[in-house]
């Protein structure tokens, strides 16, 4: 193999720069040539990319965001798009892929794959944390401070105003943004889509909080399980509460990546391409039990990872 190209796809994660640097710099160092391909799958489809050297990476390691940035390809998923990207791979000489991304940035790799016999490895980037096969997910762990920060920060006018406080994190399918946040900035109720929540007991756990002279509550919800404003509108009808509704949005995703983040990545680019390199394909890499191991495509698209019921439990312990 002498030459490989690298793309981030779906959406943005704070740590994708870590993670392209590695790739290259690893790549470089064993001698291999490393084309960029911008805009994820819309690159690949309209030959947006070039050759990347060590200048390319230099000074990205901190920065969020990723520098090849990143897009949703409706022609990528078609065959007519996946030919043209053939006609790229045949153009620029590229010989494996590493594509960093989310379940369906995996699915198209490994549809492209088996359509084209093109060598690829998936390396889990995204702030969700929802991918199989891996502990953690390249991003989340950054998403995660950036919750706890505001919470840290609405918690402080929470208790001058002695006020209820509804904070929605991102999360359509998963609560891993949600739980862990709510776990480290000690929110008093965590409504997560994978746990049906009863909003009479969120109110009675309230209400009892502020019998013991709680000063203010801080309720995390995940936009999956419901919506903040939803929630804030009923506390407020059932208890009186003044309630605030902070929606976090995209600030969760930027911001420079934690240092957690940036070992992560570099561990998982540098394995996606020694794996490149011993001629594997349909892998993707993650982390298990503080280790890099590489899963089958098979056993990762499609089936999220779990929330964690005994974080969960404990969670709900604390914040009595
Ligand atoms: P995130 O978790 O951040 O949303 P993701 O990788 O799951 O990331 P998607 O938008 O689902 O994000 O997928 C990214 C891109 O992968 C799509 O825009 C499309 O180009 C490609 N893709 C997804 N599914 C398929 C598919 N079935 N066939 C071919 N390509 C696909």
């Amino acid at each position: 193999m002498q030459r490989i190209g690298v793309l981030t796809s779906g959406g943005d994660a704070s740590g994708m720069n870590s993670c392209i640097r590695a790739v290259v710099r690893k790549a470089i160092y064993h001698g291999l040539e490393v084309i960029g391909i911008n805009r994820g799958y819309s690159g690949f489809v309209d030959a947006d990319m070039g050759p990347m050297n060590l200048g390319s990476v230099a000074d990205i390691i901190g920065k969020g965001g990723t520098i090849l940035h990143t897009a949703r390809s409706k022609r990528f998923m078609t065959k007519e798009g996946r030919a043209l990207a053939y006609e790229n791979v045949q153009r620029f000489g590229i010989q494996g892929l590493v594509v960093i991304g989310g379940d369906g940035s995996f699915t198209g790799a490994n549809i492209f794959q088996q359509e084209y016999g093109l060598p690829v490895i998936c390396v889990p980037g995204t702030i969700d944390n929802d991918i199989a096969g891996t502990d953690y997910t390249i991003g989340f762990d950054t998403a995660v401070n950036n919750v706890v920060d505001a919470i840290n920060k609405i918690r402080d006018t929470a208790t001058s105003h002695e006020r209820t406080f509804v904070i929605e994190v991102m999360g359509r399918h998963a609560g891993h943004i949600a739980l862990a946040a709510g776990l480290a900035g000690g929110a008093e109720s965590i409504l997560i889509p994978e746990i049906p929540y009863n909003i009479d007991d969120i109110c009675k756990k309230l209400l009892s909080g502020i019998r013991r002279g709680k000063l203010h509550s801080v309720i995390l919800v995940a936009e999956g399980a419901a919506s903040g404003i939803d929630i804030g509108q009923k506390i407020k009808e059932l208890t009186g509460f003044d309630t605030k509704v902070t929606i976090l949005g995209h600030l969760q995703r930027g911001g420079s990546p934690s240092s957690f983040d940036r070992i992560l990545a570099a561990r998982l680019g540098a394995k996606a391409v020694e794996l490149l390199m011993a001629g594997e394909t349909n892998k993707m890499v993650g982390m298990k039990a503080g280790e890099i191991v590489a899963t089958d495509l098979a056993e990762v698209i499609g089936k999220s990872s779990p929330i964690n019921k005994e974080m969960y439990e404990l969670a709900k312990i604390l914040s009595i």
